[in-house]
């Protein structure tokens, strides 16, 4: 099973961000998850592939050739897809995961998680999406969520379909349906 992973290309202010999203590329490694991603060695991203390659992970990066000087593309992932654009890279991770989960990050990461909400919405692919709230950092979004829903801009029951998680735990139930156990 592919866990495709949005966080910052930075790693933030506070500690705690690195160390949760190395965490969570030791975790998915353990659990015979491989990782999609943006395929950089910088930020977040470089965390969790570093860790999960650690960990004996299998890690997927995709990259668009423009990018590759500013996201400096890491050497040692497992397979790297090569892109044109932003747009592919978001279609490629999607079609190429099974679940999508956005960590903590900028307006990259906000606009790749839109992205796969929005597309969801309006029924152009079913995996499940969730929100990893480390540190809260996403304690206003979920405010602003939710208020889209309360003034009548989107439908409960797509906000029902982004799952908040604490901890990296709370993706075994999903991960044991895929898997059917
Ligand atoms: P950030 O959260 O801003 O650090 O960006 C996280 C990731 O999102 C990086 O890999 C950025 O290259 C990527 N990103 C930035 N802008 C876009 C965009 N318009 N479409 C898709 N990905 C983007």
């Amino acid at each position: 099973m592919r866990v495709g992973i949005y966080c910052g290309s930075k790693i933030g202010k506070n500690p705690i961000y690195a160390e949760k999203a190395e965490e969570l590329g030791t975790f998915l490694a353990r659990h015979e998850m491989d990782i999609v991603y943006g395929g950089s060695n910088q930020g977040l991203m470089g965390k969790i592939a570093d860790a999960a390659l650690a960990n004996n992970g299998d890690v997927i990066g995709v990259m668009p050739s423009f990018l590759q000087w500013k996201e400096v593309t890491h050497e040692h992932i497992t397979n790297l897809h090569h892109v044109t654009t932003m747009y592919e890279r978001k279609a490629k991770m999607i079609e190429l995961a099974d679940l999508l989960i956005a960590l903590p990050g900028g307006a990259g990461t906000m606009d790749e998680f839109f992205d796969v909400v929005t597309l969801s919405q309006i029924g152009q692919h079913q995996k499940p999406i969730y929100l990893y709230n480390v540190n809260d950092y996403y304690r206003l979004l979920q405010l602003q969520l939710q208020h889209m829903v309360d003034e009548g801009f989107m439908q409960q029951e797509h906000l029902d379909n982004i799952y908040i998680i604490q901890k990296p735990e709370e993706l075994l139930g999903m991960i044991q349906k895929k898997n059917g156990i």
